[in-house]
């Protein structure tokens, strides 16, 4: 069956762009079947995938809206090996539009991705940095959400906004919404602070806290600017090695 999987955190420049795109990568090259659905009307995932978010035919606006269906905005994606539902700066609307919306405005994403989910093995969300009505939309269509962070001392306190936010949304339209993970990003060992961090994640999230962390590495970084996941840019690096095993143990955990 189809999982969808939301990365979420209100927090900009956590690595929930980075990692949906190489785990969406990581995913395909295991023969997984993957959509990233860009949620963020930055659109960096789109960007990092190598399609350029201003030239685009349509986009998920369009479907948000109702005025094109999924597959007719669908991109293959040849050099990442996923597909992609694209996204730019025209997003900001919609995020006006559903809010002005009374019914149903929680829904339109999950509605959107009906049709189409069953012909992909995994659909990755990228959701923006708040907790606004895409993300809700986001949420809405998830069966779970992965959750970016980097170890730093403000990160356990936004993670309380968030998880407020997925128990609002289990009360309310997604009662199964899970939890599948936390993966911590742009790690670092040496650090003390990191380490720290990481011991209260584990003492309070148990295994809900994932085994793979995401090293800080220039390679991940560098990526983007090619339009290239990680995986493809650099395959030997670090960094791409990480997604790779991160991969492995969603797979393994959640029967991708
Ligand atoms: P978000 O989507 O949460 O805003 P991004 O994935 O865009 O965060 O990451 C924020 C910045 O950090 C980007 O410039 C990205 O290239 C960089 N970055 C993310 N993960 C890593 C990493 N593991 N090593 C080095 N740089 C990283
Ligand atoms: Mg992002």
């Amino acid at each position: 069956m189809t999982k969808i999987i939301a990365l979420t955190n209100q927090k900009g420049g956590v690595g929930k762009t980075t990692t949906a795109v190489n785990l969406a990568a990581s995913l395909s090259a295991l023969d997984r079947r993957v959509l990233l659905v860009d949620l963020d009307p930055q659109g960096h995932a789109t960007m990092g995938s190598g399609i350029d978010k201003h030239e685009l035919d349509g986009s998920i606006l369009d479907v948000l809206m109702g005025d094109s269906r999924a597959p007719e905005v669908i991109l293959d994606c040849p050099d990442t090996g996923y597909a992609l539902l694209p996204s730019n700066g025209d997003l900001t609307a919609a995020e006006v539009d559903l809010l002005n919306r009374d019914e149903g405005r929680e829904r339109f994403l999950a509605d959107a991705l009906n049709s189409v989910a069953s012909e992909y093995d995994v659909v990755l969300i990228d959701c923006p940095p708040s907790l606004n009505m895409l993300t809700v939309n986001g949420l809405t269509a998830a069966h779970g959400v992965l959750i970016p962070l980097q170890c730093e001392f403000y990160a356990l306190e936004g993670l309380s906004a968030l998880l407020d936010t997925i128990d609002q949304i289990r009360d309310s339209v997604n009662p199964n919404l899970a939890i599948h993970g936390i993966v911590r990003t742009m790690y670092d060992s040496r650090n003390s602070l990191t380490r720290d961090v990481s011991k209260q994640l584990r003492d309070y999230f148990g295994d809900t806290l994932l085994k793979t962390t995401i090293p800080r590495n220039v390679r991940v970084a560098e990526a983007p600017s090619h339009g290239l996941p990680v995986t493809k840019y650099a395959r030997f690096s670090r960094g791409s090695q990480a997604h790779r095993v991160l991969a492995k143990e969603l797979i393994r955990r959640l029967s991708l």
